[in-house]
This record gives structure tokens, sequence and C-alpha cells, in this order.
């Protein structure tokens, strides 16, 4: 068995959104993208961080296999590169997932089934901001999880599949700035691992889209 066909079969099922939605339209324009969650006066406008101010991110290293901090680090500088988002690195913290947090970082860290119950075999990471905060009508995130299978990033360590690595952090982070799956595998967006390890053309559109959002004031 190849090592594509394990990485497929690992990572093959992920419905990893934190908070399950309904489907919602994917729109093509170069590239497809969809966005995790739309206002509720537009269903065309999504919702998303304030890209006027930096986005902070933490990591737990437990669990994490070595180069953690860079892998987390290069796929927030990444996204830095191709989109309005800033983001500003808090550090190392012990604090473990917990969905339901309304407010602070974004928390990265790695998992097992037995701590969360969403991670199951063949989930490679869980990402979202689910939680948003009213201005008016408009909804905005304010906080995050990237929550990412210890098991399988040990075996992709293992395996040197550093792209592999970066593009599930890259996915997860797109789902936590509000993208959702796309089917074409064209898109880093798609929902099963082992396909392309880029930002597609639809991937950088909806970042485009989410960091064109007027700021919060
Ligand atoms: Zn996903």
């Amino acid at each position: 068995m190849s090592v594509l066909v394990v990485v497929a079969a690992l990572a093959g099922r992920c419905s990893d959104r934190l908070e399950p939605l309904p489907d919602r339209p994917t729109f093509y324009e170069d590239g497809s993208y969809s966005f995790l969650s739309t206002q509720t006066y537009d269903a065309g406008v999504p919702v998303t961080w304030d890209h006027c101010r930096p986005i902070e991110v933490v990591l737990n290293p437990y669990d994490a296999p070595p180069g953690a901090e860079a892998l987390v680090r290069d796929a927030l500088r990444d996204l830095e590169q191709v989109s309005a988002f800033r983001f500003a690195w808090g550090g190392l913290r012990s604090q473990r997932p917990a969905p339901g947090r309304r407010t602070g970082p974004v928390l990265v860290s790695f998992s097992t089934a037995d701590e969360t119950t969403r991670m199951t075999e063949g989930v490679a990471g869980l990402g979202g901001s689910s939680w948003s905060e009213l201005e008016g009508t408009r909804a905005w995130f304010r906080t995050g999880e990237v929550t990412l299978s210890a098991s399988y990033f040990a075996l992709l360590h293992d395996r040197g599949e550093t792209g592999l690595m970066r593009a599930v952090v890259l996915h997860e982070l797109g789902h936590v700035l509000g993208l959702d799956h796309v089917a074409s595998t064209e898109e880093i967006m798609n929902g099963e691992a082992g396909g392309t390890l880029q930002l597609g053309h639809g991937d950088l559109t909806g970042l485009a889209k989410l960091g064109s959002q007027p700021c919060r004031t």
C-alpha cells in the first residue's frame, strides 16, 4: 500500500468542523470555495475575523511531533502572505481543547480520541472558530481551535510527510478563518487529505473574500 493510499484512508473521513453546520452554497469564481458561516442578513457575506487586528495563536506542544511550533508558525506565515489576516504568536500554553470557549487566542493542540470524542480514527484534525460576537447585526469570530490528531501527525512525522502535515494545518486554519469544505480536489479545503498540498485558486479567492470584510469599529 502506498503512502498516499494510507494517508487517504487515515484522513479520508474529514468531517472536521468543530460545529457541524448545514450545507452552505459553494461559490465558483476562480476555483471553488465555501464559507462555514454567513451573516444572517446576507448569505453571501461570510462570518470571519477582524483582519485589522492580529489574531493571537498559541500552541500546546503536548503530544506534538518534533518541529510542531515551526510547522504551525510556517503555516501562519503562509496565510499572512496570501491574505489580509495577521497573526500574533502567543507562545506555548498548557491549556487543552475546550469547545465552548468564547474568547481567547486560537489554540492549536494535538489530541487523541480519548480526549476529543470527534477525533475518531480517520480524522486528521478538527478546526473552526465557532463562536462569534454580534456587533449590531454583524457576527465576528473571536476565538477558535485547531485540534490535530496526535497519532496521525506522529505517523506523518515518522514518514517525513512534512508537506502533508503542513497541508492539514493549513486546512484547519482555513476553517478557523471561515472556509468550509469544497468538493474540488484542487483546493486544500477539500475534505479529504492527500489531494493537493498547496492552496488552490478557490482557497485563495475565499481567503481574499474573508479578508476584504470591513474592520470592526
Ligand atoms: Zn476540514
